[in-house]
């Protein structure tokens, strides 16, 4: 199955090291769940039979301890543009992103609103409606183009002195529009709010530069673009400014100064460790810790590069062979704007989703009519995406 596109592919020999890649199944929803590497099945067929197995509570002293924060250094330095000390991984991201809210809203004493937008996804929403009415805040809803995401004018016009803090998506999960997070920081920051950034849609596909942003926090989660598996814990990102202040509301003994002191009083040490609560989950971080070397060997802004042209191509596909169906795009055109997923629309998307997966061609459906094409960059081929696009066409032909 050769492609032209995958010949001048200077990573396409990565797409090998995936499991399943050399099937015929067409895999187009990387965005909510990445392939496993095969390095990752010996992984944890080695972790289960030696670390565990014969290092034993011995494994905490020596690498388990640790791992939250070493493996948060490495998405850090490899895909967030972070300096060591700001990224630790647990919880899930729902967990996480509670926590920072609540650490942010509680560092602006006094201000009694949450900007976010309408189309975020659903547990941004659900959690910041539930935080407002614990702590008596109001919710400032943007109100924002389904195909596209929020502005920086959007923004600029509802932020001021009431605003604690400004939460969004990077990459938003049903159109793929990037926000412009430098500028987006920098209109809250100029208000005096605060920023939190999910970057669940991003991490692995789109690089950030957090610490040259100034953004002030940040989460997202490892099971998509970080391959690491269902149930993969999510990382935090905390700036260095924030680490002796900023406080989170799950006190657990993970977070205190010394944990093994069992002592009376929680005292938040210094530092990112203050975000994570209980026992860390190491099991669910030996993929991430695999994907993210891959990234790192491949180079982020190559993996971004590929995924431009990626969703370049899935986008030229989708205007010669379904906008004669009526089939619309629902992501940006702009590729600066555009993440690492496109989205297509078209009334009857649902079932055409449905008769896909019965033939092994599995995007993934998100309403109003929205087929997803996720495209995660070192293990999606432009032959897989070809086949995937021209399964597409049968199948509206068929509904015709
Ligand atoms: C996938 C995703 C989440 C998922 O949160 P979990 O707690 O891992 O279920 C959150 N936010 C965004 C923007 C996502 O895309």
């Amino acid at each position: 199955m050769s492609h032209p596109l995958d010949d001048a592919d200077p990573l396409a020999a990565l797409r090998e090291r995936f499991v399943g890649t050399d099937s015929s199944l067409v895999y187009l929803d990387g965005n909510s769940l990445g392939r496993p590497l095969t390095v990752t099945v010996e992984r944890m067929r080695d972790f289960v039979g030696t670390e565990w197995g014969s290092r034993l509570i011995r494994g905490w002293d020596e690498t388990w301890f640790d791992l939250p924060l070493s493996l948060g250094d490495e998405i850090g330095r490899v895909c967030l543009g972070a300096a060591p000390g700001q990224v630790a991984v647990g919880d899930s991201t729902t967990v996480l992103l509670y926590k920072l809210i609540r650490a942010a809203v509680a560092a602006r004493p006094g201000r009694t609103e949450i900007v976010i937008d309408g189309d975020n996804f659903p547990t941004d929403r659900y959690l910041v409606m539930g935080i407002a009415e614990e702590c008596g805040l109001t919710v400032r809803w943007l109100d924002v183009d389904i195909s596209a995401g929020a502005t920086v004018e959007q923004v600029a016009e509802v932020v001021g002195e009431q605003t604690a803090l400004v939460e969004l998506s990077h990459v938003a999960y049903r159109s793929s529009w990037i926000a412009d997070v430098p500028a987006i920081t920098q209109v809250a920051h100029d208000a005096g709010a605060l920023v939190l950034w999910d970057l669940c849609h991003s991490v692995g596909a789109v690089p950030t530069r957090l610490d040259e942003w100034d953004v002030d926090l940040a989460a997202g989660c490892t099971y998509k673009y970080l391959n690491g598996g269902p149930g993969s814990p999510a990382f935090c990102y905390v700036a260095d400014q924030h680490l002796e202040t900023f406080t989170q509301p799950i006190q657990g003994w993970m977070g205190n100064t010394d944990p093994f002191l069992m002592g009376p009083d929680y005292v938040p040490v210094v530092g990112i460790r203050r975000f994570l609560s209980g026992t860390p989950a190491v099991v669910g971080m030996l993929g991430i810790r695999d994907m993210v070397a891959l990234i790192d060997e491949a180079g982020m802004d190559a993996v971004r590069k590929k995924s431009e042209q990626l969703t370049a191509y899935a986008v030229e596909l989708a205007d010669e062979r379904l906008a004669p169906f009526g089939v619309a795009l629902a992501s940006p055109r702009d590729p600066d704007r555009r993440g690492g997923h496109v989205t297509l629309h078209h009334p009857r998307m649902r079932e055409v989703v449905a008769a896909l997966w019965q033939r092994d061609v599995l995007p993934d459906y998100r309403g109003p009519g929205g087929l997803r094409i996720g495209l995660s960059p070192l293990s999606t081929s432009y032959d897989e995406l070809e086949r995937g696009i021209a399964a597409v066409r049968e199948t509206m032909a068929a509904l015709a």
